[in-house]
């Protein structure tokens, strides 16, 4: 019955157009049926981050409580992990975004690497962040917006800014403000790996083949170097769906090559079967993404994008299990400070 009600008080909603969200905190659920009836009039508010979340511990609920079609795709892994879930809408740039936490339990270490799916349409992504919450603690940090990429007719993935950044290569301008990254990188210590997951077309564009692909170990751009796995490859690790070009862990930073504790990184990654891919961020035309942002954070070494090819959640699920591994060979929790 609740849930009934939840589906009718708007989280599945699709179509176009700004949505009124009329979605109640699952506490609010479990305290009783009769607050489900008033469903309609609760309103949204943004979340500030609080002492409480300076400990490590989030008010997370039972996933049970939230239909969303994701959680509906993945209910048996979700079931397995008995995934604890925390709803978090908050206002940035004009727009209200839907966040959801994502943790095995309440409390993670303050240490636990933060895993990060920006885009609601890519199912595979989503697939490789539930293999990490399956190997260790992390928190998961994603959008919903209702399976589509684009929120309000914003890119997520362009929407981190920081005060003072110059922002004339960002698409939406009008929206740029520094509460959403604040936000999402609100339970992060600053200290541990940020895993960010997308999902990326076949091919690229202009190869001849209708690929629909942005990003490509096939199509370097100036200022990207790329590092094959087949190069480095050990013969127990070689797997040609694994190195699809499609298939890469996609690295920043601010210099023209990869700085010393990348470079240390990334035969690691070859020898695992993994493809890699440099991009030099330029400050003058950074795009408001993750990635541009952390780099000019001066946090590249601790940032790693998994680019797995759409639907391929087998490879997904792989490329996380080995990207964790080097990481954890190369950046050890117990030498973070
Ligand atoms: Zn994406």
């Amino acid at each position: 019955m609740v849930v009934l009600l939840l589906f009718k008080a708007g989280w599945l909603t699709t179509g176009p157009g700004p949505k009124i969200r009329t979605w109640p905190t699952p506490s609010a659920v479990i305290a009783g049926f009769m607050l489900a009836l008033t469903i309609g009039s609760v309103g949204a508010s943004a979340q500030p981050a609080t002492s409480e979340n300076l400990t490590g511990t989030v008010a997370c609920d039972d996933w049970r409580l939230f239909p969303d079609a994701d959680f509906v795709r993945f209910s048996d892994t979700l079931e397995s992990l008995d995934l604890c879930i925390a709803y978090e809408p908050f206002q940035a740039g004009g727009i209200e975004w839907r966040l959801l936490r994502l943790q095995r339990s309440p409390t993670i270490p303050p240490s636990a690497p933060l895993v990060v799916v920006l885009h609601d349409d890519e199912d595979a992504a989503l697939a490789g962040a539930l293999g990490l919450l399956a190997l260790r603690d992390v928190q998961v940090v994603t959008l919903d917006a209702n399976e589509q990429r684009l929120w309000n007719g914003v890119d997520p993935n362009r929407m981190f800014v920081a005060q003072g950044a110059v922002v004339s290569a960002c698409p939406h301008l009008q929206h740029l403000d520094h509460r959403f990254a604040a936000t999402l990188l609100r339970d992060w210590d600053g200290q541990s790996p940020v895993v960010s997951l997308h999902s990326n077309a076949p091919g690229y564009l202009g190869d001849g083949e209708n690929g629909r692909g942005s990003i490509s170990m096939l199509s370097l751009k100036p200022h990207q170097h790329a590092y094959p796995a087949s190069l480095r490859a050990e013969p127990s690790e070689i797997d040609t769906r694994l190195s699809d070009p499609d298939n890469l862990i996609y690295i920043t930073g601010p210099t023209p090559l990869p700085g010393e504790q990348q470079s240390a990184l990334i035969p690691d990654l070859q020898a695992r079967g993994l493809n890699v891919l440099y991009s030099r961020i330029n400050p003058l035309s950074q795009d408001c993404s993750l990635s541009d942002f952390l780099t000019l954070a001066g946090q590249s070494a601790l940032y790693f994008n998994i680019e797995v090819k759409e639907g391929d959640t087998a490879v997904a699920l792989t490329m996380t299990r080995r990207l964790m591994r080097a990481i954890d060979q190369h950046i050890p929790a117990t030498d973070r400070p």
